[in-house]
């Protein structure tokens, strides 16, 4: 006699109306006895497949969209929990693509609200800085004549003006206002760098993951599945800047007890480049293991945890092509 689990016990297919699909594949499962896709390996249960009333998800950002700002923060608050959340989300509810973009991006305002702020007060720093210098230097022209023979027209002295003391919107500000940050211990760089990094991290770690499932004998398990393991994670961004101000303080507070002979401006710098490593390392720690538990419950992965660690070493390995890129990028726009 075979034991079988209540739920997955043999379905009476002659009481079931139409087909019923693998949901991470979409072959045919009609007459199948055990409750395990031949074509791609996804073992499920079969009243997930059956029951209507069980495809919607209870607060899922995906299945909600009257419900955006709501269903947002049910699901980072649900994610915290990676096991509950992969267990009570299952292929069979349908997913959207456009709907997955948009809580990857809500995921990571969060950077961009913490960029922003920086940003505007070096601007709004640099922009007084540079009326004051073109203020004094009005005054030099108008009231000294030695300084008016310098230029020929005030055409000429106006054009130096903005040269040397450019204002928004001229793009000449902007990359004196880059160069600015660079100079200050690099703290603006590595604050949109960081952000940049984190915003992209999904799509690198997806990469190896599309080859891993051809590698792994699932290669017929939709892309969207994938997409939705790497997405849902992506929310690890809202913890971790939440954690990074925790971080910070820890530092400021404990640093003077082993640097106590470094000025206090190096200070601040240390504080800054330690807490952005420290920011770094517990992103990637957080979202491999979140990562993990979704390949583990949600795609039935056997070696989910190698799976997921393999993806992450390749997707270290791609960051200097990715920063290539991204400096190309960023110098094609600032140049
Ligand atoms: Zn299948």
């Amino acid at each position: 006699m075979v034991e079988v689990k209540p739920e997955s016990a043999a379905v009476d297919w002659g009481k079931v109306d139409g087909d019923i699909n693998c949901p991470l594949c979409d072959y045919n499962l009609r007459g199948l006895v055990e409750a395990r896709c031949p074509e791609c390996g996804y073992r499920f249960e079969w009243v997930d497949l059956m029951e209507p009333e069980r495809r919607r998800h209870p607060y899922l950002f995906e299945h909600h969209p009257r419900r955006k700002v709501w269903s947002f923060y049910r699901t980072v608050i649900g994610g915290m929990r990676p096991g509950k959340f992969w267990t009570g989300l299952h292929p069979a509810q349908p997913s959207y693509k456009g709907r997955l973009v948009g809580y990857w991006v809500a995921a990571n305002l969060a950077l961009v609200l913490l960029v922003v702020p920086v940003l505007a007060l070096m601007a709004i720093e640099l922009t007084r800085e540079f009326r004051a210098s073109r203020g004094i230097a009005t005054t030099a022209y108008n009231r000294v004549a030695a300084v008016r023979a310098q230029y020929p027209t005030k055409a000429a002295f106006d054009l130096q003006l903005d040269q040397r003391y450019p204002l928004p919107p001229s793009k000449d500000f902007f990359r004196l206002l880059w160069a600015r940050s660079y100079d200050r211990g690099g703290g603006l760089v590595a604050l949109v760098g960081i952000a940049l990094f984190m915003m992209g991290w999904p799509w690198v770690v997806f990469l190896p993951l599309m080859i891993f499932r051809q590698s792994m004998g699932r290669a017929k398990v939709k892309t969207i599945h994938v997409v939705r393991c790497v997405v849902y994670c992506s929310d690890t961004t809202v913890w971790t800047v939440g954690m990074a101000f925790v971080w910070v303080v820890v530092l400021a507070a404990a640093m003077p007890m082993w640097m106590s002979t470094w000025s206090v401006a190096y200070r601040g710098n240390e504080v800054l480049e330690l807490g952005a490593f420290g920011v770094v390392c517990l992103f990637l720690l957080v979202y491999a293991w979140r990562l993990s538990v979704a390949y583990k419950r949600y795609l039935k992965f056997d070696h989910s945890l190698a799976t997921v660690v393999a993806a992450h070493v390749i997707g270290v390995l791609l960051i200097p092509a990715v920063l290539v890129v991204a400096i190309v990028v960023l110098w094609a726009i600032l140049d």
